[in-house]
């Protein structure tokens, strides 16, 4: 497995693989573990996350120049990632005791309770678009409901995997409570059927949400899919046009345009069609392509080389079939995988602005002739993620909200995920959410105790 910078092309470092009988032996150290963890009390599973926290906080420009070497976003933003993820283990840590806590029922015998129980092993296959976060995010709730984790990441992100792995260690966790397999594809159904693995949880494509979900499915696991989104972001005739502009400029740009809650659909009621369309793009102009650490830069380039090349493939499709470019629409010459910000106009059903995601720093603009046909527009989409509404009219933007088929409505800002409010979505965004008391609650077991 190697590990690539995208900003110059240049191998950084191979990684073994781990082969099927040390991949078996890795499960096998987990499953003891996880039995032994399941007894432990929050409290001392508290104290280790908070203390994985602080090595986070302590440690974020260390482990963020880790993440930008790998995947290329901003130093700056790697920085806030590392941060971010430690809010996710401290929310857990403080809260996991009291949301799991049995609940008393009242029912037809004397006395009954829920119980929320750990079910054991639970897989992570985690993308490199957030290399700590998405790890962490996953694995702090799992954790701390007493469940053990092994985490299967994206192969161009070894070493971040490894760090987070060693992050665990170094925070007092028992060995094996968090163990990162370096395993290919084939080996993923044998880790899915592995006895002690009692759940996945799957970050990426719907294309490996499929294959996931149906190998669950085959060996009878839970499954928990946040499958990516092409969110609509709503601009209503009376919203803050400036506002609208910028912040949706900044969410569509951001990690170089691969984060699955950004906006890549603008959707602008007629009246102000011109004016936004200008805001938008003046503000999407911006942002020009450079080296990540550097503080000046504010795009930096795409993950994989790959990538940028299926970014391209649908930005020509969408302008054969008769879309009109804006802004930008080509890769950058020279080393990295860079690509220039791009906007789209004119894009109809059949183009891939309208029907795919958009996985780089592409976004399409739909003209609507009034707030119903915006309606329409944001829900005709095979996703359903995360959605966003400006306008002057909260109450109104409130009630539309209502009717938005998304796992998440953000009116007047930009969409993003926080360690209290549950995450994920619905159609081919998924299904299942993380973070919150929803979260956590995804890999236990809710047990039904009655007593006569
Ligand atoms: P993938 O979905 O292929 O990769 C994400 C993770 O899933 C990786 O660890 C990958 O492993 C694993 N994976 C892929 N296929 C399978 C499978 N059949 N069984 C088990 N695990 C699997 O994403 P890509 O990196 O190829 O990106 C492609 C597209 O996916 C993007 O353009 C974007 O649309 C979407 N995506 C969405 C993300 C999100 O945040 N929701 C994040 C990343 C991508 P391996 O790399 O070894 O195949």
């Amino acid at each position: 497995m190697q590990s690539v910078n995208p900003a110059t092309g240049q191998l950084i470092r191979d990684y073994p693989e781990h082969g099927p009988a040390e991949c078996a032996a890795i499960l096998t150290d987990v499953a003891r573990a996880a039995r032994d963890f399941s007894r432990t009390t929050f409290a001392g599973r508290a104290r280790c996350m908070t203390a994985l926290a602080e090595l986070l906080i302590a440690e974020a420009p260390v482990h963020a120049r880790l993440i930008t070497l790998e995947m290329g976003k901003l130093f700056r933003e790697a920085e806030a990632e590392v941060k971010k993820c430690a809010q996710v283990c401290l929310y857990y840590a403080q809260h996991a005791e009291a949301i799991l806590s049995p609940t008393p029922v009242r029912s037809a015998v004397a006395e009954s309770c829920v119980s929320f129980e750990p079910l054991g092993t639970i897989l992570g296959i985690m993308p490199w678009n957030f290399p700590f976060w998405q790890a962490i995010r996953f694995a702090a709730p799992a954790v701390m409901a007493g469940n053990a984790v092994v985490l299967k990441h994206a192969p161009g992100v070894c070493g971040c995997a490894l760090a987070v792995e060693d992050l665990f260690r170094q925070a007092g966790f028992p060995e094996h409570v968090f163990r990162t397999l370096l395993i290919p594809l084939d080996l993923v159904e044998s880790v899915i059927a592995h006895p002690g693995v009692r759940g996945v949880s799957l970050t990426g494509s719907v294309r490996a949400g499929r294959s996931v979900a149906a190998l669950a499915g085959k060996h009878l696991k839970k499954s928990v899919l946040e499958l990516g989104g092409s969110d609509p972001c709503i601009v209503l005739a009376d919203a803050d046009l400036s506002a609208a502009a910028r912040t949706g400029a900044a969410a569509r740009l951001q990690g170089c345009g691969q984060v699955c809650i950004a906006s890549k659909r603008f959707i602008v009621e007629r009246p102000v069609a011109d004016q936004f369309t200008e805001l938008l793009t003046t503000a999407m102009s911006h942002y020009v392509p450079g080296d990540p650490f550097d503080p000046a830069t504010t795009l930096g380039p795409m993950a994989r080389e790959d990538l940028r090349q299926a970014l391209a493939v649908q930005i020509k499709t969408c302008l054969d079939m008769g879309a009109r470019l804006l802004l930008g629409g080509h890769a950058v010459e020279g080393p990295g995988f860079y690509h220039e910000p791009t906007l789209l106009a004119d894009v109809a059903p059949g183009m891939p602005a309208y029907d795919e995601e958009l996985f780089g720093p592409a976004a399409a603009l739909f003209v609507a002739e009034d707030a119903q046909h915006a309606l329409f527009l944001a829900n005709d989409t095979p996703y359903g993620l995360g959605a966003g509404i400006w306008t002057a009219d909260v109450d109104a933007a409130r009630a539309m909200a209502r009717h938005i088929e998304a796992g998440t409505v953000t009116i007047n800002g930009m969409t993003k995920s926080e360690p209290a409010l549950p995450f994920g979505g619905v159609k081919n965004s998924g299904y299942g959410r993380e973070l919150s008391e929803f979260g956590i609650r995804e890999f236990v077991n809710i047990k039904t105790l009655r007593v006569f």
